[in-house]
């Protein structure tokens, strides 16, 4: 209870929960607390970590009023940062509790490092010298101090033997200071001589760093050019300037070749940031970047939210790449969010692709971008001849799916003891399994989705919902043994075809469904640049940047895969999934192919990938879209209403849709049943909200949402600013 006249002192706090903004606490007696400020507070019976807010939007009764628990010796949140949370929660829809969520990911980090114990030897000898304690002193002798566990698994002994010196007072027990997890990068260490071209595309880059002005740059280069050596030069610039530097990566956990090639050129390895690193390694990682002991890190799209304080620049490798853009919770594209945080921060970002997205494209050239191109290969390295095999001439045999064209391409590739990639962006043995007699589809019981039959683990799979059955004998519809077929491609079926066509060449079979997981994929990769097979075959994995000196023919099996759906970005996601593919071949000198089997070659992507003519293609694009007023020339926002009952779904879907605050600008499409119109057991609807780039159409769809009807129940609406999936 506060005296009369004397005022309760309050604070806003932000916490990490989906609700509309930050709450008031009270602040202890002696507790002084700033805005930014990490702190611990009570939420209903749970205690969580939140941030000090500098905006109020719930006032609480104070009667009902709650204490912060405890501050944090952790640096406070920079305003920046702040401000970077509400801007991604206003662009994205999203309550900004779900932004902060995201940043904070490991809530232990925000307490400093506890000091190890350690041992170290007081030179004092024991009273029996065994082998085993003689051998713990020498090897203490050469360390200053060690852990109990590293000194007795250098020393070879068990621990009891380093207790047993303890209390002889041969060991004594000292404090270890928290250890960098990797050392600085040294921007001079391992300098690269670059080509004239490289060299003017890095020194205008070293210059845009220098400045340290905000602003995007992109760096666009053919697969080969140098791209990554010449944004090296903008880190070595960041770097020597004693700032902090961020790559984003679309597959971090398969970029062990970008690692390595970090090391040779400065000297340490970024720290890595993804789903898969252990709970200790990202507690750790997330603390030494706080603290600045970390200078870089190469992180997935989650890395964006890391708390650096001193960040100096941002690159964006791959930047089109959909892995950056998240479809839970908070919607957002890293890649576009990176150039925000740039602009709040005040520092430059770098966008590098060799087919960037239409939106990033049309920035460059309207000059909001800097705009750095690079044509030519390194070296002698050229880029492969293409061709499209015309399938409705040249068919594969029955049954089989590569055309004998390709074969006798394979054939001959392998034949010079060079490897040949087939792309086939489809997992699993074949996309549908059907009874023969009967005609049953086996359908995932859970989502509108044929079970993809996967052969090798003898399982019937839901790529939805990662549902998996054993793959039956009979027929569950009509009972009939041994009818079951499989239709359609994926890559284990290819693979078979491959080993019934080349039984004495080494064939890897590459996808996600791999048994070992990304270290093993790691290995694969590795053996593969170091020519260990002869023909590999893959799906999207092997299409992302990776460097097989000796690949020298890519086939794509399916080029028309992808052109058929209703999606608005069709035509760009084939024109850079099959550039980036054929772009795998030829990277060391010599003569490379790339062959697409399509059934319509004729088709505008297929015959500018064919041309090897990018720049046909980004003006059809690019006009296409400007006619239709589609992004970047127009604004496109879905919104996704689920939930369990389907008629109480749609019925509330078009509630909500009656709702619709007028607007002579916006055209609102659907609600339609989506095309994946059940996923793991929710029925799916989807509305599509087409606004003039002027519009305002956060704050529109904010009003809306405010006054239409609440989703009750089950039911839940997510909203997906600048949509890349239309499913
Ligand atoms: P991109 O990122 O544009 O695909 P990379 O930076 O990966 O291109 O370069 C392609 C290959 O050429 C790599 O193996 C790289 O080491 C090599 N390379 C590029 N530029 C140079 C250079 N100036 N000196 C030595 N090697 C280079
Ligand atoms: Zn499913």
């Amino acid at each position: 209870m506060s005296l009369p006249g004397f005022e309760q002192k309050t604070v806003s706090v932000l916490l990490p929960i989906p609700t509309d903004g930050a709450y008031s606490y009270g602040v202890p007696d002696g507790m002084e607390l700033q805005p930014g400020d990490y702190v611990q507070v009570p939420l209903g019976t749970r205690e969580v970590a939140a941030v000090v807010w500098d905006r109020q939007d719930n006032e609480i009764d104070p009667k009902k009023l709650r204490h912060v628990i405890s501050k944090f010796a952790c640096p406070p949140m920079k305003a920046e940062m702040r401000k970077f949370i509400e801007w991604v929660a206003g662009y994205t829809v999203s309550h900004p509790g779900m932004v902060l969520k995201m940043v904070l990911r490991v809530p232990t980090a925000l307490e400093p490092e506890a000091p190890l114990e350690g041992l170290s030897f007081t030179q004092r000898q024991p009273e029996r010298v065994t082998p085993a304690r003689k051998q713990v002193m020498e090897f203490a002798n050469h360390g200053l101090s060690w852990t109990k566990s590293g000194l007795a698994h250098a020393a070879g002994v068990t621990p009891s033997v380093i207790d047993g010196l303890a209390k002889q007072g041969v060991m004594e027990t000292v404090e270890l200071l928290p250890q960098p997890l990797f050392p600085k990068p040294d921007s001079t260490y391992g300098t690269v001589e670059l080509t004239p071209d490289q060299r003017k595309k890095a020194d205008e880059l070293r210059a845009i760093v220098k400045s340290g002005v905000a602003g995007a740059a992109l760096l666009e280069g053919i697969t080969g050019s140098g791209k990554t050596e010449v944004y090296f030069e903008a880190l070595a610039e960041c770097f020597a300037q004693g700032k902090q530097a961020l790559v984003l990566l679309p597959e971090i956990a398969l970029t062990s070749s970008f690692l390595e090639r970090f090391e040779q050129r400065f000297g340490a390895r970024p720290a890595e940031w993804h789903s898969e690193l252990a709970p200790k390694a990202r507690e750790k990682t997330w603390r030494q970047i706080k603290t600045g002991e970390l200078q870089v890190v190469a992180g997935a799209r989650s890395s964006l939210f890391l708390p650096f304080d001193n960040l100096g620049l941002i690159i964006v490798d791959e930047e089109h790449d959909l892995a950056y853009k998240q479809e839970d919770r908070v919607f957002y594209n890293a890649r576009d969010m990176a150039v925000v945080r740039g602009q709040i921060e005040n520092l430059p970002v770098i966008l590098c692709s060799a087919t960037p997205a239409i939106e990033t494209r049309v920035n460059a050239q309207l000059e909001r971008y800097t705009y750095l191109k690079m044509d030519a290969r390194y070296g002698n390295a050229v880029l492969p001849d293409l061709d499209v095999i015309d399938m409705r001439k040249h068919p594969p045999a029955r049954g089989k799916f590569i055309s004998p064209l390709l074969i006798k391409n394979i054939e001959e590739t392998i034949a010079r003891k060079e490897q040949a990639l087939l792309f086939l962006n489809r997992r699993g043995y074949a996309p549908l399994t059907l009874c023969r007699v009967c005609g049953h589809r086996f359908e995932c019981r859970n989502c509108s989705a044929w079970l993809v039959e996967h052969r090798f683990r003898k399982t019937l799979q839901c790529h939805h919902c990662g549902d998996s059955h054993p793959t039956p004998e009979a027929c569950p519809e009509c009972g009939t043994l041994d009818h079951l077929v499989a239709c359609g491609p994926g890559v284990e079926r290819l693979g078979e075809e491959i080993i019934e066509a080349f039984p004495d060449a080494r064939t890897i079979i590459l996808s996600s469904d791999m048994a070992g997981g990304m270290k093993r994929m790691r290995l694969e990769l590795d053996a593969i640049a170091k020519g260990e097979a002869d023909i590999i075959i893959g799906t999207q994995l092997v299409a992302k940047g990776h460097n097989f000196p000796l690949m020298t023919l890519v086939g794509v099996v399916d080029a028309d895969l992808g052109l058929a759906n209703g999606d608005p970005r069709a035509a760009e996601r084939t024109f850079q999934l099959l550039h980036q593919v054929t772009g795998r071949a030829g990277r060391a000198g010599g003569k490379s192919q790339g062959l697409l089997q399509s059934y319509q070659p004729e088709h505008p992507v297929i015959s500018a990938i064919k041309a090897a003519d990018s720049e046909a293609f980004y003006e059809r694009e690019i006009d296409a879209r400007r006619l239709s007023s589609l992004p970047p020339f127009g604004r496109l926002a879905a919104i996704i209403i689920s939930g369990r009952d389907r008629r109480e779904t749609e019925t509330y879907a078009r509630a909500l849709r009656q709702a619709c605050p007028a607007s002579k600008e916006v055209r609102v499409l659907g609600p339609a049943e989506a095309p994946l119109s059940l996923v793991r057991g929710r029925y799916r609807f989807r509305m599509l909200v087409h606004a003039p780039r002027s519009f305002a159409v956060q704050n529109w769809l904010r009003a809306w949402f405010r006054e239409g009807p609440k989703p009750r129940g089950n039911i839940r609406v997510q909203t997906d600013i600048d949509p890349q999936s239309f499913v």
